[in-house]
């Protein structure tokens, strides 16, 4: 599908409109028919980076695929008026989760593009260079890795992670010289700190606070600290009929009361966001007649700092292991991942909540980010700001994800305000 470069100063509900079509045409991307599913450096991901480039070009920027399969859009010096080598990075992801809804990613590339079309309709000049990222890898569906694209524009990618392979075996760095990129050349293509002014990123809330609250955005103010534990529990197998109740080891019974400490410890730490859910258990043998004796069960934990999240891990850690003594069955405890928080930058949150007051005509709501993004790696490159557009029903992750046109299109006009105020900000040498 072609999208039509825009043509002058647009309304916010035609830009809307624009953003929709765009959403429309990538979401029709996917390996699989009645699903969209866009998993990383795969001939889908390839259709959509083509596509998005195409609209890149369109809307003036000059695109280049960097060697993790990145899609870079660069405004050209001119085109910005800039009088400073330094340059605000746009981005967000086009991989998708499996069966994943249109706009998680999607939408924050989209955005960029049509935030750049429309600073230059209105003839915007700019103090500092533009770019627009749309990263490959976000979501982390095909590699047990993730966030890998906007880590090797971040400059901390680990290329250990290049050995790691997919469920078919491939590696990653194979799947990186197959898709045309280049495992050798990731170093490289790291942003230079000092050149950046920052990253911004619009992404769906995927929560349900700025539809309860009745408000189209929202300023994030951090992207929560998170882990991901293994939690095993060793009992003893037995016959259902005939173990007396006392004499029991029962590894499914010690997991429930851990993981009904771990509801209580999450309830407790309000204050600071905390969330712990166990999502996956196994039950081994697994029959309805036979104790169980091995149980396995994830465990993920997040907070709005590392301290609440570190100190709830403790101490359900330390619940588990009197549980141990006193059931008399083995719990063992791994942590899989650890990210610590992803704070905002003041500086930048200022200028979104300006440019999200201005298009929303009421101060914007501040929000916590209990979900992983890209800025995950760009804060460790400088500044990074996010923008959280409503969903309906906080719904995401599923087909059903949903975001009104009139939304889309507030959402391009408070990232052009953001930019302007930033452009202000940057000429009175803040
Ligand atoms: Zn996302």
């Amino acid at each position: 599908m072609t999208i039509v470069p825009a043509i002058g100063r647009l309304t916010t509900r035609q830009i809307g409109e624009r953003a929709q079509a765009m959403i429309d045409a990538l979401s029709v991307i996917s390996a699989d028919e009645d699903a969209l599913t866009r998993l990383y450096l795969t001939p889908e991901h390839r259709h959509a980076a083509e596509m998005v480039s195409g609209w890149m070009e369109a809307a003036g920027l000059s695109a280049r695929m960097d060697a993790a399969g990145t899609v870079r859009g660069a405004m050209p010096p001119a085109a910005t008026g800039r009088n400073s080598n330094k340059v605000l990075l746009i981005g967000s992801h086009i991989d998708t989760v499996i069966d994943a809804g249109r706009f998680d990613g999607n939408l924050g590339v989209i955005v960029g593009i049509l935030a750049v079309e429309q600073l230059r309709a209105r003839g915007i000049a700019l103090p500092f260079g533009l770019e627009v990222l749309a990263f490959g890898d976000e979501e982390g569906v095909r590699f047990p890795v993730t966030l890998t694209s906007s880590a090797v524009a971040a400059g901390v990618f680990d290329t250990k992670a290049l050995d790691v392979a997919d469920e078919k075996g491939v590696t990653l760095r194979e799947a990186l010289i197959a898709f045309g990129g280049d495992p050798e050349r990731l170093r490289q293509e790291a942003y230079q700190r000092p050149a950046v002014l920052g990253y911004l990123e619009v992404h769906i809330e995927q929560g349900p606070v700025l539809e309860r609250a009745g408000e189209p955005l929202g300023v994030v103010t951090a992207i929560a600290s998170q882990s991901r534990h293994r939690i095993r529990i060793r009992g003893e197998a037995g016959h259902a009929g005939t173990v007396p109740m006392e004499m029991r080891h029962d590894a499914l019974m010690a997991a429930a009361e851990i993981m009904l400490m771990v509801e209580a410890i999450a309830r407790k730490g309000k204050k600071h966001a905390l969330v712990a859910t166990v999502g996956h258990v196994e039950v081994m043998p697994g029959a309805s007649n036979v104790i169980p004796a091995d149980v396995r069960f994830s465990l993920d934990v997040r907070a709005a700092t590392d301290e609440a999240r570190k100190a709830a891990v403790e101490e359900i850690t330390l619940f588990a292991r009197k549980i141990d003594k006193r059931r008399h069955v083995v719990v063992g405890v791994e942590t899989m991942m650890e990210k610590g928080v992803a704070t905002c930058a003041p500086r930048l949150t200022k200028a979104i909540a300006a440019g999200v007051g201005a298009v929303q005509g009421k101060p914007a709501r501040s929000l916590m980010s209990g979900a992983g993004h890209d800025g995950q790696s760009m804060v460790q490159l400088g500044d990074f700001g996010m923008i959280f557009v409503r969903c309906r029903a906080g719904i995401s992750h599923n087909p059903n994800e949903w975001v009104s046109i009139d939304d889309m299109g507030v959402a391009v006009e408070a990232l052009v305000a953001t930019i302007e105020e930033l452009g202000r900000q940057e000429r009175a040498g803040r």
